[in-house]
């Protein structure tokens, strides 16, 4: 399903693709609210990994963890502790798994900021961790200062 919206661009008004989780934010499309706050918005993944899989996502379009303000992340991670504090109360979980992907090289696929909150159970199976082997003879300190930069 390919939503558009009309922008004005220069004088000339073009018809551009419209994202579908600002539809969402919006109440333009109907979704499974599980929590909102004023900046922030959760709500069910209509194509669940899990039972009570759910999506987090700041209501103002940021496409990814680059480019979202500090403020509107600061009310998406409220949300999400919130969302985990209900997955642990009632559904039961033994645990969570907050996952993000940003950019398309992280296999992001909808290019509006949204964190994945996964209910665990003991014993069902799932390995979020995909890494096997561990990498040999990085130099830390370097790296650490890179990042640091
Ligand atoms: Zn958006």
């Amino acid at each position: 399903m390919q939503y558009f919206k009309e922008v004005l661009l220069g004088n000339k008004v073009r018809t551009m693709p419209e994202c579908i989780f600002c539809k969402i934010a919006k109440g333009e499309i109907p979704s499974f609210k599980v929590g909102e706050s004023e900046k922030a918005l959760a709500f069910l993944d209509v194509n669940p990994g899990v039972k009570g899989h759910t999506l987090v996502i700041p209501k103002n379009h940021a496409e990814s963890i680059f480019d979202v303000s500090e403020n509107d992340l600061k009310e998406v991670s409220a949300l999400i502790k919130k969302v985990a504090e209900k997955m642990e109360k009632n559904l039961k979980a033994d645990g969570v798994n907050v996952l993000n992907a940003s950019g398309k090289a992280a296999q992001q696929s909808v290019f509006h900021l949204h964190f994945h909150v996964i209910p665990r159970f003991e014993n069902d199976g799932l390995n979020t961790w995909p890494f096997k082997e561990k990498l040999a003879g990085l130099d830390l300190k370097e790296l650490a200062e890179k990042l640091r930069e």
